[in-house]
């Protein structure tokens, strides 16, 4: 009894010295898919859980094992826009509101996308919102106003982003082809001869080989309907095509319609906003799940609306709601993680943080 001490004692030191920091790597990600639902609030994810609840069903996102809060005040006062917000989560820093990823003064914030590329890592963005809107915009692009939404098109061609999947095909077409240009370029056909794949169809996305894929599926918004791909769909295929580069990726999944539909206080339209995320995060999740190496995370940029969720009623047979307005507020909004390192997102944070945890589960300094 007594010689089995030491041999006790040092298989605990064993463990501690080989089992644990073993533990430690694995809980690194190698691939990160962050979901930022515009605009979506704690009122708004209510809103989808009671539908989805009065059709016999469960939001995917309340199957996520971590949650936390997040704070998404811009640099100088309590309500944010997109684009503040956005930086924040893009950069690690505070700017005004406008701004993609620079600071008032000028001066350019480093993207997470910038700060994995020279790992070897590929990068993507997905939104149902125009590719040049203020969301996507602030991991790829740098200027001092989200009004100039071709100077940002512009930036996304010459830059290293891989797959670009959304709306906003005018923003990189010339006026005499239908777009909004008037700087006589054609961003379309430039991007095509450096040997990006240009697609505007479903069909053109499910045929998709890569690596770099520009899909402009409108004009303007993908709005759901049988002739534009889902945010699902886009999201599964551009999981797909960053998934060929052994480095590892860093794919952003925007659904924008929740913050239009936000806008205009139009819950029917906010409920399918929220669902149709939720349908793509279970692309995401199910990837994740036999991968083992996908760090999934779900947030939102800030509130739109002041939505409130209420008891159902005569008109309103699912739920009822009210809002405080038709602009944004400074609600807190809530993280949800999945993969390793999720459990880092536990807590209240800034909105400053999420980025600085990916990088440092990530390993970039
Ligand atoms: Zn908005």
């Amino acid at each position: 009894v007594a010689s089995s001490l030491p041999v006790r004692r040092i298989a605990v030191l064993a463990f501690l010295l080989l089992v644990l920091p073993a533990l430690c790597l694995a809980a690194a990600p190698r691939n990160v898919v962050i979901f930022i639902g515009d605009g979506m609030g704690i009122g708004q994810v209510t809103a989808a859980r009671c539908a989805a609840s009065a059709a016999g069903q469960r939001l995917v996102l309340d199957s996520m094992p971590f949650t936390g809060l997040v704070a998404t005040h811009p640099s100088d006062r309590l309500v944010t826009d997109s684009a503040a917000a956005g930086t924040a989560l893009a950069t690690g820093h505070k700017t005004v509101n406008g701004a993609i990823s620079m600071l008032p003064d000028g001066s350019k914030l480093r993207t997470i996308f910038e700060a994995v590329e020279p790992m070897g890592k590929s990068t993507g963005i997905v939104t149902t919102d125009y590719v040049t809107g203020a969301t996507p915009a602030v991991f790829v692009s740098h200027v001092p106003n989200r009004g100039q939404e071709t100077e940002i098109a512009a930036q996304m061609i010459a830059g290293g982003t891989e797959v670009i999947l959304g709306g906003g095909r005018s923003k990189f077409a010339s006026k005499s082809a239908g777009g909004v240009r008037d700087d006589g370029r054609d961003l379309i056909r430039e991007a095509a001869d450096k040997g990006c794949e240009v697609i505007t169809t479903q069909e053109g996305l499910a045929g998709a080989r890569g690596p770099r894929v520009l899909g402009l599926f409108a004009d303007g918004l993908v709005k759901a309907d049988s002739k534009v791909p889902s945010l699902a769909e886009m999201t599964a295929k551009a999981i797909e095509l960053l998934a060929g580069d052994k480095d590892g990726y860093v794919l952003m999944v925007e659904q924008a319609l929740t913050d239009k539909f936000g806008h205009a206080n139009d819950a029917g339209g906010v409920v399918e906003a929220v669902l149709a995320l939720d349908e793509a995060l279970k692309v995401a999740l199910s990837v994740g799940k036999s991968d083992g190496s996908l760090l999934v995370i779900v947030t939102s940029d800030h509130e739109t609306g002041g939505m409130c969720v209420k008891d159902a009623d005569e008109k309103n047979p699912v739920f009822g709601s009210a809002w405080t307005g038709g602009s944004h507020t400074a609600n807190m909004v809530a993280v949800y993680a999945f993969g390793p390192g999720a459990e880092r997102f536990t807590g209240t944070h800034d909105n400053t943080d999420i980025p600085r945890i990916i990088l440092e589960l990530l390993g970039v300094k």
